[in-house]
């Protein structure tokens, strides 16, 4: 589903096609000033992970309205999420959650999940998003927490832990280590990742990791550029370090875009718009702060799917079908079906073929001139680390 670029059409429309969009119009009617809004949502099946099936949400949990420096409305940014195929959203304007109230009736309307949020953080330094915290919680110098006890501004520490006493999950946003310069990365300069690239955390997020006040980290953040710390690596800009801090600390892993224009203007404007994708037991608020606690996400951005190992698998067996045949003189076959919106490179352990892309809701059949016993496919677009690929292993079906 790559055709991200424009899901709004605004525009005389033949009357007998209007009958087929009376549903639609009904909708739309209700929250505001255009005359047809589509959704494009793709379609992913469900996941098992042991006996346990879980549908696949698409989220997006870092969005700006004019309550911080965002152009959108919160009732528009509701119109807009569902256009773009989201399931659910949160709104995280700078220092105050006053568009959840606005945005709520609206999401209702459109079937929408939403989720209470805010940015917050560290004196111009990290950026934290905290979501679902209770309607009653206070924040106190949003966004300008001390990094030390005493001074005007009040310390992060006390007011972290108010944030998560007040029910709040709190991920590290575009993890970058403040915009000042001082910690930026390496790769900032455009030189390739050179693994293991490491840049220092900050004693604040440290000091949450070892308190275990900090849940989540954007692994993607579809708005940051040159400046943010974000790294040039398989032929887009993200976080991938994030990704190994994920593993290492148990975070749950966010592609968020950090929206602050239209959608159709802002941030990586040719690649599709990247999000979070959940595996919940039930379709609700409670069903993704279940899943989002849980670390039950993968992050989606271009062309990758990118998480912790526990999760990608199941996901990525949940969108495959692979079947492996061997003949009595050693010749054989892989047929691969993609049963998902997401294309997949597969490559072929130790085999001397090239790789496959297999594009959504597409079968692949190769032929094996010499088949193994065992095939290792190593899914070259759905990492579990920075530097490694997800590999699956498949013996001969008899
Ligand atoms: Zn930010
Ligand atoms: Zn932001």
């Amino acid at each position: 589903m790559d055709g991200d670029a424009m899901k709004k059409l605004i525009a005389p429309i033949p009357l007998v096609s209007l009958v087929l969009f009376v549903p639609l119009l009904a909708c739309v009617a209700v929250a505001g000033d255009e005359a047809l809004l589509v959704r494009t949502a793709p379609a992913f099946p469900d996941v098992l992970v042991g006996p346990q099936r879980y549908a696949v949400l698409r989220g997006d949990f870092h969005i700006h309205t004019p309550y911080s420096d965002g152009k959108l409305t919160p009732a528009e940014r509701v119109r807009e999420a569902w256009a773009y195929g989201y399931d659910v959203i949160a709104i995280t304007d700078h220092r105050n959650f006053e568009a959840y109230a606005e945005a709520l009736p609206v999401a209702k309307e459109f079937g929408l999940i939403l989720i209470r949020g805010m940015e917050t953080g560290l004196h111009e330094m990290e950026h934290l998003v905290a979501l679902g915290f209770a309607a009653d919680y206070v924040p106190r110098d949003p966004h300008s927490w001390a990094d030390a006890e005493g001074g005007p501004r009040v310390y992060y520490r006390e007011q972290w832990r108010r944030l998560t006493d007040a029910g709040g999950l709190v991920l590290y946003a575009h993890p970058h280590v403040g915009f000042n310069g001082a910690g930026a990365w390496a790769a900032e300069t455009g030189e390739p990742l050179d693994p293991p690239l490491r840049h220092r955390l900050r004693e604040p997020i440290r000091w949450a990791l070892a308190e275990g006040l900090l849940h989540g980290i954007e692994v993607r953040n579809h708005a940051t550029d040159r400046g943010w710390g974000v790294v040039r690596d398989r032929g887009t800009l993200w976080y991938p370090m994030a990704l190994d801090w994920a593993d290492e600390y148990g975070l749950t892993v966010f592609a968020n875009t950090d929206v602050h224009q239209a959608r159709a203007d802002d941030g990586n404007a040719h690649e599709p718009q990247s999000a979070t994708l959940l595996l919940v037991r039930e379709r609700s608020p409670e069903g993704v702060m279940e899943a989002l606690r849980a670390g039950r996400t993968v992050a989606h951005f271009a062309g990758l799917l990118c998480g912790r190992r526990d999760m990608v698998g199941p996901l990525v067996r949940a969108l495959t079908q692979v079947d492996f045949r061997r003949g009595p003189d050693g010749a054989g076959r892989v047929r691969i079906e993609n049963r998902g919106p997401v294309a997949l490179t597969a490559e072929f352990r130790g085999l001397d073929l090239e790789p496959v892309t297999i594009d959504a809701h597409q079968t692949a059949l190769v032929a094996l001139a010499a088949a193994p016993n065992e095939l290792s496919i190593v899914w070259t677009n759905a990492l579990v680390r920075s530097t490694e690929s997800l590999v699956t292993v498949h013996r001969p079906t008899p």
